[in-house]
């Protein structure tokens, strides 16, 4: 069949839902990821046919498309400040705001001197691309990463090899101290940084279907009576385990900016700075142990 034919499919069948230049761009991922073509090969040869075992994947990624299921989870991999990662059903698509986290992590590092013998801690990594992009940007760095789901770590681990970093994976519950407790005895961290699950059941009418019917709620929602569940338990376990002057970091819910930055203020920690990310939402948010 013509793979111009498949494109037109492709457009009859999904552009009422997506848009015609997104589904261009799902056809030129996909044809790229199974076909390894790039989208001038269309171009260059309208009349371009593929054999029927070729077609496959690519139908079977057009009726997955029409369940909304997204297009990195579907190809398995996506990329996060330039590497590569795979993801799966168990891991959050990693987000641009979260590369803008990394790059401010680092930028704030390469400002302090000892940067190159650090010991940094991950706290819900899920594909890890947080803990692997900072061991990829800081190689002196020794890295830490945690979750709760054990099919995440799994991601996670492959995704560290991949990169050729080394992480050390924790399997815990942040919420659950019996979980964790053995493992940091003899630990302490320069720096902690978080992604937590932040988004309330009130603002799921503002979550697209993409988002809401494939990606893990485990690691997106929390309750509307206690939003800041994970921060309140991650800002008392880094202050038992920041070094003095230790650094936190967060991605935050840019609805909650104001109350989580509070939160760092009642907890004693200084140098707070809230930042936005580059829609204009409070995003990020940082505090300095001071004790
Ligand atoms: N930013 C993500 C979203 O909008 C949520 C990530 C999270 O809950 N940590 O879907």
């Amino acid at each position: 069949m013509k793979l111009k034919g498949i494109q037109g499919i492709f457009h009859k069948e999904l552009d009422t839902v997506f848009g015609k230049n997104e589904v261009d761009s799902f056809f030129n991922i996909l044809i790229s990821h199974y076909l390894k073509l790039n989208r001038i090969a269309l171009v260059l040869e309208p009349d371009l046919t593929i054999s029927k075992e070729e077609q496959q994947p690519l139908f079977e990624a057009l009726s997955r498309l029409k369940q909304e299921e997204p297009i990195q989870y579907i190809i398995g991999e996506t990329e996060f400040l330039g590497l590569p990662f795979k993801v799966s059903e168990h891991t959050l698509i990693p987000r641009p705001e979260t590369e803008e986290l990394v790059e401010w992590i680092v930028k704030c590092l390469s400002e302090r001197s000892e940067e190159s013998k650090l010991t940094i801690l991950d706290i819900g990594t899920g594909t890890g691309c947080i803990a692997i992009s900072l061991a990829k940007n800081l190689p002196n760095a020794k890295v830490y990463a945690l979750d709760v789901s054990e099919e995440a770590i799994k991601i996670a681990k492959e995704n560290a090899e991949l990169n050729k970093v080394e992480i050390h994976f924790i399997k815990a519950d942040i919420l659950g101290k019996d979980t964790w407790n053995l493992e940091f005895q003899n630990l302490k961290f320069d720096l902690i940084v978080s992604n937590p699950p932040y988004v309330r059941n009130l603002e799921k009418q503002e979550i697209k279907n993409n988002v809401l019917k494939h990606e893990p709620h485990l690691a997106l929602f929390v309750e509307d009576t206690n939003p800041l569940q994970f921060y309140k338990a991650i800002t008392d376990f880094a202050i038992d385990e920041l070094v003095k002057n230790g650094l936190l970091f967060f991605e935050i819910n840019q609805y909650l900016g104001d109350e989580t930055k509070q939160l760092l203020q009642d907890k004693g920690f200084l140098d707070i700075e809230l930042k936005p990310d580059i829609f204009g939402n409070n995003r990020m948010l940082k505090g300095k142990k001071n004790i």
